[in-house]
């Protein structure tokens, strides 16, 4: 099945570098979502469009057998595109601010769609090698962590039925023609807060009249610190950053409250509990200690998931990949620090997955910076304006990948 990539291989490029030069923000993937809805309908899926925004299903059945959900993220970033490839974004949006911002696909989900139109096709082409159901499925607005929820609102469970595995893969900064897997926590939940807290303000002269949140806020900072160090065992990661922390106007008015932002991550239910209520009584704590006239507030926003991958899904899709591209293509993906939220979707229709990184750096570049200790500095990674998968083998690799890893539940092993 997989011979059909030669003829593929040229119209998916021209594709890749297409939607790479016309990146939409999230929940703006309007002409993104056309153009894989039309290329669907032309390899004779079954497609349902508008999917809590701009999401889009395609569903293909050949004869009985399980059903494989595929799923590829659309949307790009606010960032503007320094790559300095001849298919380089110049597009400018208007953002949420009704500010003009810059937008490109520095996270790689280009490679991602084109990759999963690219396995629609071959397995259109090839279903006398596969009995049951494909389910591809693209996603708006992963970056903002809710375009898979708004999916699953969006009755995505009556639309796609019985499921029996979802399937998803990333663009990472490894060597373009590898694949990693990885048992278990693959990617760490993360969440952010806002936190208020409130003091009396009153004259910089006067501080015996007042309640300082200036100070109260630097304890809680310092204080929040120890959650991680002291708290969560050294064997358990977790993050604990305060990115943010705003008060006052002026250095002689003792301001009335202060606002501090946190971006949590962490790996497990357990460990994400741990750190939460800690930052609850500390923060409340401190409060009480300062003081403070008020109870603080708290607020949750951008919530992604933990992305734990299922033993036995990814046993079946690793035993795939090491018999289709051999041991020296495969490597066991390192735990990443960043959030997904793709596990959204099995997670509410209730089925396994399993979630693996793609290479997208030229092998030689690559050996180099790692012979040199250089990886971090000179490999751009996702987010970087400079960020610029290589077309092959990116692409091949990742169509590969997905119908191989489809066939592991859906054919014979006969992929030739
Ligand atoms: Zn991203
Ligand atoms: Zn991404």
């Amino acid at each position: 099945m997989l011979a059909g990539l030669d003829d593929l291989r040229g119209p998916l490029e021209e594709l890749y570098q297409q939607i790479h030069q016309h990146p939409e923000l999230s929940h703006q993937e309007r002409e993104t979502s056309t153009e894989v809805a039309r290329q669907l309908r032309s390899f004779g899926y079954d497609v349902r469009d508008g999917i809590g925004g701009t999401g889009v299903v395609g569903i293909l059945s050949h004869g009985d057998g399980p059903t494989v959900l595929m799923r590829a993220d659309m949307d790009a970033l606010p960032i503007r595109e320094d790559t300095g490839l001849p298919y380089a974004s110049t597009r400018t949006v208007t953002g949420v601010d009704g500010g003009e911002v810059p937008v490109m696909h520095a996270c790689g989900h280009d490679v991602h769609v084109a990759c999963l139109l690219g396995a629609a096709s071959l397995l259109a082409g090839g279903r006398d090698h596969w009995s049951g159901r494909v389910i591809t499925l693209f996603q708006p607005a992963e970056e903002v962590g809710d375009g898979a929820r708004r999916m699953i609102d969006d009755d995505l469970g009556r639309v796609v039925g019985d499921v029996d595995v979802a399937l998803a893969q990333h663009v990472l900064p490894y060597p373009a023609g590898h694949v990693g897997t990885r048992y278990g926590a693959v990617l760490s939940a993360a969440e952010s807060l806002r936190i208020t807290v409130y003091g009396r303000g009153g004259h910089g002269s006067m501080p015996q009249t007042t309640v300082d949140p200036v100070v109260l806020a630097a304890m809680i900072v310092i204080r929040l610190q120890a959650i991680v160090s002291r708290e969560i065992a050294p064997t358990e990661p977790a993050v604990l950053t305060v990115g943010s922390i705003t008060s006052g106007s002026k250095s002689n008015i003792i301001p009335d409250h202060a606002v501090l932002q946190l971006n949590i991550r962490t790996y497990s239910d357990r460990t994400r509990t741990l750190v939460l209520d800690a930052v609850h009584r500390i923060v409340t704590a401190e409060c009480q200690a300062s003081g403070s006239p008020r109870e603080p507030d708290f607020e949750t926003f951008d919530h992604f998931p933990a992305t734990t991958n299922d033993p036995a899904a990814t046993g079946r899709v690793r035993a795939a990949f090491d018999e289709h591209f051999g041991a020296d293509r495969t490597f066991d993906l390192p735990l990443q620090t960043a959030s997904e939220d793709f596990s959204d979707i099995p997670r509410a229709l209730k089925i396994p997955y399993t979630y693996w990184g793609l290479g997208g750096i030229d092998p030689e570049v690559h050996r180099t910076a790692e012979e040199s200790g250089r990886l971090d500095r000179d490999i751009p990674a996702n987010h970087s304006p400079q960020f610029a998968p290589v077309v092959q083998p990116t692409l091949d690799t990742g169509t590969e990948a997905l119908v191989v890893a489809a066939l592991a539940w859906l054919g014979p092993s006969n992929v030739g």
